[in-house]
C-alpha cells in the first residue's frame, strides 16, 4: 500500500496564536488513522487545512502525489476528500434519503436544459442517485428510515446520516471529526463496526479525530498524537498508549 495523503510541514497561526507548527503526516491507502491530543492541540485546524476550509500559512498537502495545497474545497471534494464536522451538520428538514442524495449530486452531469426538458439523461441520473443513496442507507442500517425527516432520528442515527452523506460523494479519503462525540456506549459500538464496514466495502482510507480511546484503540492501525500544534509522536495504538510522553500530555495514568 502506498501513501495516499501526505502533509508536509504545515504551519497555521491565528492572530499570533500558533495552531499548527510544522505538522508532517503520511496516511497509507486503506488505513484507518486516528489523531488524538488534548483540547487546543490543533487537530481540527489540521482537518480544516487539509480539506481546504482554511489556507495554511506554510507547507504542502499532497493527495495521491498531486499537490493540492492551493486547491479550493470543491476541487478537493472532486479529487476524493470528504469530511464530517465536530458539530452535527445535516439538513434537518430534509428526509434521510435526500440528505444522502445531496452528497451524490456531485456526480450529476445534467445541466439546466436537461432539467427544463426533463431529459432522459436527467431521469437516468436521478434514478441512479436514488438507487445509490438507498444502497448506502442499507450499508448504514438506515434503510427503514429513508423517508423520515432527519430531525426525527436519534442523535446516533443523525451522525450516521452525516457520514453516509460524506460517503455518497465517493471519497478516497474520509475525514471524521470526533464521530463518537455525544454518542452513548451502544451507539459508539455500532459506529465502531460501521467504520470498519465502510472502510472495507467502500475501499476507503479514513482519518479520524477522536477522544474515545477505546474506539481509537480498536479501529486505528496508526495513531498520531498532537500537542500544542505539533506531532508529539505516532505509532501503533499500543505504542502510543504506552508512551510516557503521551500519558503525561494527554492520556493520564488511568488508561494504561
Ligand atoms: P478540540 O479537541 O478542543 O477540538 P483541537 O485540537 O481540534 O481542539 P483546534 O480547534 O484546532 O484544536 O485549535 C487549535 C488552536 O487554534 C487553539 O488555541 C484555538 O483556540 C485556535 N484556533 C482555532 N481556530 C481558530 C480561529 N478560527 N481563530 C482563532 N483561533 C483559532
Amino acid at each position: 500500500m502506498g501513501v495516499i495523503l501526505k502533509v508536509d510541514s504545515i504551519h497555521k497561526s491565528f492572530m499570533g496564536i500558533r495552531a499548527l507548527n510544522g505538522v508532517d503526516l503520511e496516511v497509507e491507502e486503506g488505513q484507518i488513522l486516528g489523531i488524538i491530543g488534548p483540547n487546543g492541540a490543533g487537530k481540527t485546524t489540521l482537518f480544516n487545512v487539509i480539506t481546504g476550509l482554511i489556507r495554511q500559512d506554510l507547507g504542502h498537502i499532497y493527495l495521491e502525489g498531486k499537490d493540492i495545497s492551493r486547491a479550493p474545497i470543491y476541487s478537493r471534494v472532486r479529487l476524493g476528500m470528504a469530511r464530517t464536522f465536530q458539530n452535527l451538520t445535516i439538513f434537518r428538514d430534509m428526509s434521510v434519503l435526500e440528505n444522502v442524495m445531496s452528497g451524490g449530486h456531485l456526480h450529476i452531469n445534467s445541466g439546466l436544459l436537461d432539467c427544463i426538458l426533463d431529459s432522459r439523461k436527467k431521469r437516468q441520473e436521478e434514478s441512479r442517485l436514488v438507487l445509490d443513496a438507498r444502497a448506502l442507507l442499507r450499508l448504514f442500517g438506515l434503510e427503514d428510515k429513508a423517508d423520515q425527516e432527519a430531525i426525527n432520528l436519534s442523535y446516533g442515527e443523525q451522525r450516521k446520516v452525516e457520514i453516509a452523506r460524506a460517503v455518497a460523494t465517493r471519497p478516497k479519503v474520509l475525514f471524521l471529526d470526533e464521530p463518537a462525540s455525544g454518542m452513548n456506549p451502544r451507539e459508539t459500538e455500532e459506529l465502531d463496526s460501521l467504520i470498519k464496514r465502510i472502510r472495507k466495502d467502500m475501499h476507503l482510507t479514513i482519518v479520524l479525530i477522536e477522544h474515545d480511546m477505546n474506539l481509537v484503540m480498536d479501529i486505528c492501525e496508526k495513531v498520531v498524537v498532537m500537542f500544542e500544534g505539533s506531532v508529539l509522536t505516532s505509532g501503533s495504538p499500543l505504542e502510543v498508549r504506552n508512551d510516557q510522553r503521551v500519558i503525561d500530555a494527554y492520556l493520564g495514568e488511568d488508561i494504561v
